[in-house]
């Protein structure tokens, strides 16, 4: 069986008219005499209402009863397409996840796939039906329905192309590939024709919200190809795939940035053994995750400065939670929320001395101030200032000659 997955991500069946548009380039590849597995997400917008209305009842809401409410909007946009197929007289039907099921396993909110029941979904593909499974949910031990983490339905694709051993996997969203930087930032993004699942992890975990930073986890682990492209417009898109496959290697293969982090800076916190720990350990225990952190050299051996970056969101209880720690003294909390992390990501930079240099050369030329900077093989990352993100992307689109 020529197997192909297509996922129609939340613009692309966010109205009517899109939805028969993305009816027809299903029957495009059905008619190629393709057994086609769709995968939908909810239709634009539905899942960010749907998380509005839980906080308006709580701002504690329910974990579970959260992945049940916000699992939703993928049941409306399925129906839809399943029904569009079927008044063009094609057989299709919907699925849920809890009706294959599709097996998860980890937290309320940031599942992850690990078994998928085929019976249902072969029957009706040998019957030349078109299945419509619903993205971003699964169900757990408990038989609870579980959803996969904010743009999680790039995840259910690959992993429905795993179970499945599809010959193709396609994210149809609304760019028609993924491009140096996010194209509706920057208009001299170059689109990538190929990727690797490295540097696309990098780029994804770092901001770039094309695809879902676990899904790309899933693609390399199980070596599942992918093609990006627009269900807008007819166009070749991006293949992401292993290194191997890929052969001319950019030093910089594209810029992320971040659009809500905070900044959190200790001063004059007591220089001793553990102090980091106790700073972050209610952080952790609170599900609070820190990315970037900097610790100054103390000057007088008793006392030094720390600061780190957390998501904006967890602001709030970030400070709540320092100001009532009573295992470390500090002389001053300074907080930061106009701070946005740029990054250059690219396998080129491993064998290229001079790349940190030319980043810092082309953001300083620019009058943009470093605050914090970390590093690791194949990424460069830098915070900064909220208003200079679009003036360094520009800066270091044109240093490192992405758009050539
Ligand atoms: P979907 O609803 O189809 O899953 P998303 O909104 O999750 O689509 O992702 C597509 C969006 O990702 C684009 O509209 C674009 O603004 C953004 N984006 C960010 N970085 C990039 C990039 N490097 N290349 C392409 N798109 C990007
Ligand atoms: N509808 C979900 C979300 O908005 C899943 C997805 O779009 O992939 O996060
Ligand atoms: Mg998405």
């Amino acid at each position: 069986m020529k197997i192909v997955v297509l996922k129609f991500g939340g613009t692309s069946v966010g109205t009517v008219d899109r939805i028969k548009k993305v009816a027809n380039i299903i029957i495009s590849y059905f008619r190629k005499r393709y057994k086609v597995i769709v995968v939908s997400s909810a239709m634009a917008g539905a899942t960010n209402d749907l998380i509005k209305k839980s906080k308006k009842i709580s701002n504690n809401f329910n974990l579970s009863e959260h992945d049940v409410l916000v699992s939703s909007g993928e049941q409306i946009a399925c129906s839809l397409i399943a029904g569009r197929l079927n008044h063009l007289g094609y057989k299709s039907q919907s699925y849920m996840g809890w009706q294959l099921p599709i097996i998860t396993d980890g937290k309320y909110g940031s599942s992850r796939i690990v078994e998928i029941d085929k019976k249902k979904i072969n029957k009706f593909l040998k019957s030349g039906g078109i299945p419509v499974i619903a993205g971003f949910q699964g169900i757990n031990m408990d038989k609870r329905i579980t959803t996969l983490g904010r743009g999680g339905s790039d995840a259910s694709a690959i992993m429905i192309s795993k179970f499945f051993k599809s010959e193709k996997c396609v994210i149809y969203t609304d760019v028609d590939g993924v491009y140096t930087t996010d194209p509706n930032i920057l208009k001299k993004a170059k689109k990538i024709k190929i990727i690797s699942y490295e540097e696309m992890l990098e780029m994804a975990s770092l901001g770039a919200k094309v695809m879902q930073p676990a899904s790309i986890q899933d693609a390399r682990l199980n070596r599942i190809d992918i093609d990006v492209k627009s269900s807008f417009i007819k166009k070749n898109g991006t293949k992401i795939t292993k290194k191997k496959n890929i052969l001319s290697n950019k030093i910089i293969r594209g810029i992320s940035f971040t659009k809500n982090d905070a900044k959190v800076t200790l001063l004059g916190v007591k220089d001793k053994p553990g102090i980091a720990a106790s700073i972050f350990k209610p952080l952790s225990n609170n599900a609070i995750n820190v990315d970037m952190v900097v610790q100054n050299i103390s000057t007088n051996g008793k006392e030094t400065d720390l600061t780190f970056t957390i998501k904006s969101e967890d602001l709030i209880k970030t400070q709540k939670l320092i100001k009532k720690n009573t295992k470390i003294n500090f002389r001053d909390l300074i907080v930061d929320n106009n701070v946005s992390k740029v990054s250059i990501i690219g396998v080129g930079m491993v064998t290229t001395p001079g790349v940190t240099y030319r980043m810092f050369q082309a953001l300083a030329k620019k009058n943009i101030n470093i605050l914090v900077i970390s590093t690791s093989e194949i990424k460069i990352s830098v915070l900064i200032n909220k208003k200079n993100v679009s003036k360094a992307i520009s800066a270091l689109h044109k240093e490192f000659k992405l758009n050539v």
